[in-house]
């Protein structure tokens, strides 16, 4: 590793918040607005690749014994099971972001999110984004010719749990509400800018509560009844 120092790259920003809340392309804004300076970390992970994607570009795929080999030498930074498949953030992508002196945009689930802020809390920059209202979110995952009965109910029973996540926190996260795409990026320009994490308090974020609100009471977000 590089001793890069703040200003230098090195960051780690992370974005967490519902499928649908537009994570993916915001992060790639962001990039492009400072492509020597920002990178998207890839991740590891055992699902099947998807038509749409490559390998090396949205993900590393490999199976699930060299994920376990890579896991069990110690080479994530953090790792997830989400969905039934494997995912993780490799030691080697963050140190390889640092050492070109880039931040890292990482689009991973909250746990991941935790585990990379408690390992390294001075470099980390917690961002969940959302949606402009639980409605909006369950229609656009209505809308999106990809998605069954089935992914729907689990994208929001997840979209629901990550928000009880949230909520229970006491990390320092900043909220950003996605109710249009470029106020939102430039908005989270400021991620950049700040040299250390700031304290926030999310229980107090009005639009998260009333997220959370409408997200306990949708029966397509509740828990499915154990098998009987
Ligand atoms: P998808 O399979 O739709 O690309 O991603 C499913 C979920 O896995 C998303 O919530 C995504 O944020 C999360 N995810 C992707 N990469 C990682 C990773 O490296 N670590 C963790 N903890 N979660 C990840």
């Amino acid at each position: 590793m590089t001793a890069a120092g703040a200003g230098e790259g090195g960051r780690l920003i992370v974005l967490v918040g519902p499928a649908g809340a537009g994570k993916t392309t915001i992060a790639h804004r962001l990039i492009d607005r400072k492509p020597a300076r920002r990178g998207f970390s890839v991740s590891h992970t055992t699902r099947p690749m998807r038509t749409t994607e490559t390998n090396g570009i949205d993900y590393w795929f490999v199976e699930r014994t060299a994920f376990e080999q890579l896991r069990d030498s110690g080479g994530f930074a953090e790792w997830a099971e989400v969905h039934g498949h494997f995912y993780g953030t490799s030691l080697h992508e963050i140190d390889r972001m640092r050492d070109e002196g880039r931040d890292a945009l990482f689009d991973i689930d909250i746990v991941g999110a935790l585990n990379l802020y408690r390992q390294l809390p001075d470099r980390t920059r917690l961002a969940f984004l959302l949606p402009p209202s639980w409605p909006v979110l369950v229609d656009r995952l209505l809308k999106r010719g990809t998605e069954t009965e089935t992914t729907v109910r689990r994208r929001l029973r997840t979209a629901r749990r990550e928000l009880e996540g949230l909520v229970a926190s006491s990390e320092p996260w900043h909220v950003f509400i996605n109710d249009a795409l470029e106020p939102t990026v430039e908005a989270m320009e400021s991620l950049f800018a700040i040299r250390a994490p700031l304290p926030t308090d999310v229980r107090h974020h009005e639009c998260v509560q009333a997220f959370l609100r409408d997200a306990r009471l949708d029966p397509l977000a509740a828990d499915e009844p154990p098998p009987t």
